[in-house]
């Protein structure tokens, strides 16, 4: 008999953190990422400046934004930051709120793991809460449709308090509802909004443009500048001849051949050209590329032209002008060209762009974002598509509630009662997930400088005496009806928050074994802790 030998089933270079260990490791990490976002919520929340390798800045209060330039490395903590992108995906606004929930509720799970309570309990009280919590919130929530312009102003208004466009905020909001009404027939659709962002002038320099922007020049200089009452041919092939079409082995022999040869390059070119005039267009727009002697055509017929022009650009140019995108030339008809009202080369700040505008009922429109530097522009940017993001949102499904904190306490409020209904220890589960919501108003409270103890103690009162949208006016420091005060979100906001949250710290609680292969250069892998620039 010989001794027995260890039994090896992993290479000898791979690391392994199991139980307890891996479970902790896992929810600092997903702590850390709370915590580094959690300054920025809400409207008085605090900006973050983040420098890349080459020393580019960003200053941003955005959830999603701040993840994605941190380069997180933790696998968990990155599973933190794919939550953000998911939220960010599926309504654009509540990246914050979904990170600061997920900590919370693994924070709270954290103490149950601490008193003996197994994961499996933990996540299914998780689970339960979860799912009630999206009940409660249905029944909570008001309704809304397309014409409530009021509504529709305080969702953009809220979308954007607190990210550096205070001072055109008004303005900004009307041309973020003028452009999500103008593009919705049955669904309202972000695809259909095109932002264009131009350093210079003031963010109220902003507009809504009917019609769509591209940062394109005429190909000729010949050209006209200006069209109106124009007829558009949008044209997704080259108005090229193709290399392969010409390479066919001609062996010339004489000048004569050679001069035949280009003749006939050039009248291929033409009739190409004649296509377009025949059709009666006098814009072309190409997604692919035009010869020079196309364009010289194309000039002297005085069609205001321009090339490789985006796939996505495309389809916007046909919705607002009503074009058809043609493949084939020879099958160009006048009934599928577009129509505009104006179509002009204009500089914007530096650099020429076309405006293909004053359109008829355009179902895609452009914004042009002005701003002083570019990272006014950038922040007014994400200010601006958070709040188109909510206003979809809200359109889309028809319903809102409101803020500050409002909906997050009404829930907690009854999921506490919830809980008392379940049998054995998944009540503390839920018990703990009703708690952890209490995590959004503490931290607008807290943001705002306010005591969150005094304003929880206040807004709860409220509740139990069924105000169910007493929230936190932040400015006043004063618990305030938030419908009243204009404060409104989209109900998805909440609704996704709460599930992407309660799924990944499902997930994050059920991993008890963390298994990192050698080829994993990760220092930070299991052991330790997250890396240092997360501390
Ligand atoms: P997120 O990335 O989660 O959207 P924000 O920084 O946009 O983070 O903050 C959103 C939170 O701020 C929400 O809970 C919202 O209700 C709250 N909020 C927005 N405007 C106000 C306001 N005027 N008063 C109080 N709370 C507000
Ligand atoms: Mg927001």
């Amino acid at each position: 008999m010989t001794d027995k030998q260890p039994i090896y089933i992993l290479p000898e270079d791979s690391q392994r953190t199991i139980g307890k260990d891996a479970q902790r490791n896992n929810i600092m990490a997903a702590k850390l990422v709370a915590e580094t976002v959690r300054t920025t919520l809400g409207p008085k929340g605090m900006d973050k400046m983040l420098v890349d390798s080459l020393n580019n800045v960003i200053i941003t209060n955005d959830g999603v934004t701040i993840l994605e330039e941190m380069a997180i490395e933790h696998p968990t903590a990155k599973m933190i930051v794919e939550v953000a992108k998911t939220q960010e995906n599926e309504v654009g606004d509540g990246t914050t709120t979904v990170v600061v929930l997920a900590g919370e509720l693994l924070k709270n799970a954290e103490v149950l793991l601490d008193k003996k309570i197994h994961p499996t309990i933990i996540t299914k009280g998780y689970r339960l809460a979860a799912e009630k919590a999206q009940e409660i919130l249905n029944e909570i929530a008001e309704d809304v449709n397309i014409s409530d312009e009021k509504i529709l102003i305080n969702i953009a208004k809220t979308a954007m308090t607190g990210k550096g466009v205070e001072s055109a905020k008004e303005k900004l909001a009307e041309i973020c509802i003028k452009a999500v009404k103008q593009v919705t027939n049955e669904k309202a659709d972000l695809d259909n909004i095109k932002i264009e962002k131009k350093v210079g002038a003031g963010i109220s320099d902003s507009e809504l443009i009917q019609g769509i922007v591209l940062d394109k020049e005429r190909v000729h200089s010949e050209m006209p500048k200006k069209l109106e009452n124009t007829k558009i041919a949008l044209i997704n092939v080259p108005l090229e001849i193709k290399d392969t079409e010409i390479d066919a082995k001609i062996q010339i022999t004489d000048p004569a051949q050679l001069q035949s040869f280009i003749d006939q390059e050039e009248n291929m070119l033409k009739s190409m050209v004649n296509k377009i005039v025949e059709a009666n267009a006098n814009v072309v727009v190409c997604q692919k590329g035009i010869d020079d002697i196309a364009q010289h055509f194309l000039a002297k017929n005085n069609i205001y032209t321009i090339r490789r022009v985006k796939e996505s650009d495309m389809k916007k140019i046909a919705r607002a002008t009503g074009a058809k995108i043609i493949s084939n030339l020879k099958e160009l008809k006048q009934e599928d060209l577009g129509k505009a009202g104006l179509v002009k080369g204009e500089k914007l700040g530096d650099e020429d762009m076309t405006f293909i505008t004053q359109c008829e009922n355009p179902k895609a429109v452009t914004i042009i974002i002005r701003g002083g530097t570019e990272h006014v522009v950038d922040e007014v940017e994400r200010a601006i598509k958070d709040a188109l993001g909510d206003i979809i949102a809200a359109i889309n499904d028809g319903k809102v509630v409101a803020g500050a904190g409002a909906p997050e306490i009404e829930v907690s409020r009854k999921l506490k009662e919830f809980s008392n209904t379940l049998s054995g220890r998944e009540q503390l589960g839920a018990l703990a997930f009703a708690e952890a919501l209490e995590i959004i108003p503490k931290t607008l409270s807290e943001n705002a400088g306010l005591d969150p103890i005094d304003m929880l103690t206040e807004i709860k009162a409220k509740h139990d005496n069924n105000e169910k949208w007493a929230g936190i006016d932040v400015f006043s420091g004063k618990v305030v009806d938030s419908w009243e005060a204009g404060v409104i979100e989209p109900l998805k906001v909440k609704t996704q928050a709460i599930k992407s949250a309660s799924e990944v710290t499902e997930l994050i609680l059920r991993i008890d074994d963390i298994i990192a292969s050698s080829g994993n250069s990760n220092e930070n892998m299991p052991q330790g802790m997250p890396p240092e620039g997360m501390m």
